[in-house]
């Protein structure tokens, strides 16, 4: 399936939640969300009560657009997280999580996830010293990612040494030096994307 090219505050209305999307205009009154809180077309406004499969479909669809993730991406995600040991749903999230391109994210070198893949692709950062354009790459415990040396400079990242950045706990960084590390994988409990698991999982369970 092709990916979404329309407005991404059509998908945050779509799910009735802020998917955080559009970097700094999500914090502010510009939000499209905060203006129109219902559904984008001509029925936004009178939408019925959901089915039991409408609302682990609409939950799987958050999931997906919060991480900018396509549906063969996901579905393979789902996969792995249901062969693993543990938990499927928080396997889920803790592989989705730990993606290059979110934990560039999540340390505050990017305002959005988007922008975050975008800088990843462009070459911007390295993963313990090496070379790392791939957004999907995994993280692991002690990974180091840091700001290329040719990229310092550049105005992005000339702010964020100015910036007071606040982390999740599994991840520290250095705005001087512009590098972040990985302090251990993070648990469910760590994650605060508001997605109730369970129901993506029952989803595809039936699949
Ligand atoms: Fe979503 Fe951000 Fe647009 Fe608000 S501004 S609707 S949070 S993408």
């Amino acid at each position: 399936m092709a990916r979404y090219t329309g407005p991404s505050c059509r998908l945050c209305r779509r799910e009735g939640q802020k998917l955080f999307l559009k970097g700094e205009r999500c914090y502010g009154s510009k939000c499209a969300l905060e203006r129109r809180a219902y559904a984008p077309g001509q029925h936004g406004q009178n939408r019925k009560k959901a089915s039991n499969y409408g609302l682990q479909l609409r939950e799987k669809q958050k999931a997906k657009r919060f991480y900018g993730l396509q549906e063969t991406q996901f579905r393979n995600y789902f996969e792995k997280a249901a062969a693993k040991k543990g938990i499927t749903g928080d396997n889920l999230l803790i592989m989705l999580e730990t993606r290059l391109d979110n934990t560039v994210f999540r340390m505050g070198f990017a305002s959005s996830r988007k922008e975050a893949r975008q800088l990843v692709m462009h070459g911007h950062f390295t993963l313990n010293g090496k070379k790392a354009d791939i957004p999907s790459q995994a993280v692991k415990a002690g990974d180091v990612i840091a700001v290329k040396a040719k990229s310092t400079d550049s105005p992005k990242f000339k702010e964020i040494r100015e910036m007071t950045i606040s982390t999740p706990e599994w991840v520290s960084i250095d705005t001087d030096k512009l590098t972040g590390k990985v302090l251990s994988l993070p648990t469910r409990a760590m994650i605060d994307t508001p997605v109730a698991e369970h129901l993506i999982v029952e989803l595809y369970s039936k699949n």
